[in-house]
């Protein structure tokens, strides 16, 4: 007997914006998704906040050569989920911190932006899932994000500098944090798995051996959707924002 499904109906909104630490991670987590909001007429940008110069494991590399190729190859991915609105924010990888300035920068953009739904990452260490979704930039960007969409966003007492700027407070309706199999909301990407490993598949700079990502990335999506009662899904922790 199949599980009782997880899922509710897929809502749409007119503009989202999923915020990450690093070209790849909006593909990873949330790739099949996003493509779903742009084919019921999302507006959707991304937001990479690092440069992505600790991607990969040789060190003679320069940093502004793998950050430019890793900059295309987001581009390149994005265009694979019909999303050509990318911005590159250009922290050092590796040293995020949610600093109050970064959480200034953060709440400037969604302001600037205006995106009802927000995607971005987990904001806190559960050790019960694998260390590779707790990376520092991780954290820094979950925590900055959240404390940008609630309170500072929407607070036009907030960051009042920025109200000079022409960016009036904006309220976030939702917030998604990919959470693979541990989430409490489930996507059916059975229509846009496809395109999920295409766009992994551009950030050829971070992948030695494809054909073993791309089937340990089908079994993984796989069982989401075991789980939820689709073929292929992604998980989310779903955040309403009264
Ligand atoms: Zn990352």
């Amino acid at each position: 007997m199949a599980e009782e499904k997880k899922t509710e109906e897929f809502p749409q909104f007119e503009r989202a914006m999923i915020i990450s630490a690093h070209p790849d991670d909006p593909d990873f987590g949330a790739a099949g998704t996003l493509a779903r909001l742009v084919d019921g007429g999302s507006r959707v940008t991304i937001v990479i906040c690092t440069d992505g110069s600790e991607g990969g494991e040789d060190p003679t590399v320069l940093d502004a050569e793998l950050s430019r190729v890793r900059y295309a190859e987001q581009c390149a991915a994005a265009a694979e989920l019909g999303i050509n609105d990318v911005v590159f924010l250009g922290h050092p990888d590796g040293r995020l911190e949610h600093t109050l300035e970064f959480r200034r920068e953060i709440t400037a953009l969604i302001r600037k932006h205006q995106p009802d739904l927000v995607l971005t990452h987990v904001p806190a260490i559960n050790l019960d899932s694998p260390i590779g979704g707790y990376h520092p930039d991780h954290l820094a960007v979950g925590q900055a994000t959240l404390a940008s969409v609630y309170p500072a966003a929407r607070n036009p007492r907030a960051f009042r500098e920025l109200l000079d700027e022409g960016l009036e407070a904006w309220k976030v309706k939702e917030v998604w944090i990919p959470t693979w199999n541990q989430g409490d909301f489930f996507v059916d990407i059975s229509s846009t798995v496809d395109r999920k490993i295409a766009a992994l598949r551009r950030h050829e700079s971070q992948f030695q051996n494809w054909e073993n990502w791309e089937q340990n990335l089908r079994d993984r999506m796989k069982q989401i959707g075991e789980k939820s009662g689709y073929e292929y899904a992604e998980g989310f922790k779903r955040i309403k924002i009264g």
